[in-house]
């Protein structure tokens, strides 16, 4: 168990009113320090732990606020020290002046995340278990809180725990071999221990192609509407979120920035970003808008190209939509204005967009809205939604030390077919293993230990 001199206090619920808020101690003098302000039957560490005790919060003689007070002995509990928690009215001032209270008797403000980095540091979970709280109480929607869930689980952290204890075992093998290097003994034959790196590299191979997918699952899609001016992209925005959020105009060129809204599709966060229409502008606004446009194209998971039904297929149109099949997005094809006389011969057009998915919808009349929403829920369900114990990597910090892992790996493999000295192996195998143990933490700098943390809230 880790040492921790001070005892650490804060409020554990979002600020604002509410029915009650938490107030959360931990530290070896947890008990003693409420004990100081708390009144009930008994004294507060005569009280058995995991109960729910009705007591009163005195400051001095001063009554402040009935309470509920929770007690966790070390190291059944959170942060695995003495945690008590007190429950109380859900007013900010009555939380403040209670955390002021313990303060004044002894406790140590938190930083952010400090009651999960604790956790860390004591071995209640490992760092991506710590990550997983952190995208579980952010979570939004059935598919981020999935993900984070199975991480919290351990579903991550044992698969590559299996794995680095493998290739653990084996580089101790092939060291001890260095022992006894005079006598050419093989405790490891290369033959097992290829196979092995061959089918660690294949599966870390499979988390990473994975990981754009673990990304969407965490944080949803981008589905970028993009098109010429004035063909109706803020019209089908308004349709998507059923209310008036882009200013709509027959002016063209007058959506100059890029507008954002979030959606729920199925359990699925569905970032729509609408754009300022792309085309040769020599306006400097219309020109940033247009630059702005480009870029959330290139961060697009899915694209919504919008055309108008009532026009020819110009010069313009052509080019956008060649630039944007270059780009190997997800395109799906929306025909706007079908309320209008149709324009675009479908023979031309098929030519232009051949394989594209396509919808065919007035934004006016709201015709075809609905197989709209069905077709970018069908696509949000593909990329968006892990499967029930489905292992993902959801983090940049992931990808890179499974990046690192495989070339690691991949000098191992090479270092035996070229039948180098043991050393070589040995040390890239050492490589391969401290990369995957540094995503569970099991060697981590205080500068990771710190830029994880930080993304945490006080009081978590
Ligand atoms: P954007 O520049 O692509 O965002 O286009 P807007 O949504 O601002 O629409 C441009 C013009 O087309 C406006 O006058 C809209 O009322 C009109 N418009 C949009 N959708 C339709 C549609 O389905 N049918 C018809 N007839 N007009 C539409």
């Amino acid at each position: 168990m880790m040492e921790t001199e001070c005892t650490i206090a804060a409020v554990a619920t979002p600020a604002g009113e509410g029915g009650i808020a938490v107030i959360r101690i931990s530290g070896k003098r947890a008990v003693d320090i409420c004990g100081k302000i708390v009144k009930a039957k008994k004294p507060l560490s005569k009280y058995k732990e995991r109960r729910a005790i009705y007591a009163s919060i005195f400051e001095g003689d001063k009554f402040i606020d009935d309470v509920i007070v929770a007690i966790y002995r070390s190291p059944a509990s959170y942060t695995g020290e003495d945690v008590v928690e007190i429950s109380c009215h859900g007013s900010t001032y009555i939380t403040q002046l209670i955390l002021d209270l313990l303060i004044k008797n002894g406790a140590d403000p938190a930083g952010p995340g400090e009651f999960t980095k604790r956790a860390f540091l004591n071995g209640k979970m490992d760092l991506a278990q710590a990550e997983a709280v952190a995208d579980l109480i952010k979570a939004k929607t059935e598919s981020s809180r999935r993900v984070a869930a199975m991480q919290l689980k351990g579903g991550l952290s044992k698969k590559l725990s299996e794995m680095r204890e493998e290739l653990i075992k084996v580089m101790s093998l092939i060291e001890l071999e260095l022992d006894f290097s005079e006598e050419d003994i093989e405790f490891a034959s290369r033959e097992n221990v290829l196979k092995l790196i061959e089918r660690i590299k294949e599966e870390l191979e499979y988390l990473l192609q994975n990981y754009r997918r673990g990304r969407i699952c965490r944080d949803g899609i981008n589905m970028v509407i993009t098109g010429l001016p004035n063909v109706g992209k803020s019209s089908i925005l308004n349709c998507l979120v059923q209310r008036e959020r882009a200013i709509v105009t027959e002016t063209p060129g007058t959506t100059r920035d890029t507008i954002e809204e979030i959606l729920d599709v199925e359990g699925i966060q569905v970032k729509i970003i609408d754009t300022a229409g792309i085309r040769n502008s020599g306006d400097l606004i219309e020109k940033e808008g247009v630059k702005r446009a480009k870029q959330a194209v290139n961060i697009a998971d899915l694209v919504i190209l919008v055309l108008d039904g009532s026009v020819e297929t110009g010069e313009e149109e052509t080019s956008l939509i060649k630039w944007l099949i270059g780009k190997k997005t997800e395109i799906l094809c929306v025909v706007n204005k079908t309320d209008l006389p149709i324009k675009k011969s479908e023979e031309n057009f098929n030519k232009i967009i051949p394989d594209l998915d396509k919808v065919y919808i007035s934004a006016k009349t709201e015709k075809g809205i609905k197989e709209l929403i069905r077709k970018i829920t069908e696509h949000a369900l593909k990329k968006g939604m892990p499967g029930g114990e489905e292992i993902l990597i959801t983090r940049e910090r992931h990808k890179t030390a499974l990046q690192n892992a495989v070339v690691h790996l991949e000098k191992a493999y090479e270092s035996i077919q070229k039948n180098m000295s043991q050393e070589f192996t040995a040390f890239d195998l050492r490589g391969a293993a401290q990369e995957i143990g540094s995503i569970t933490g099991r060697i981590t700098t205080d500068q990771i230990l710190n830029n994880i943390f930080d993304e945490f809230c006080i009081g978590k």
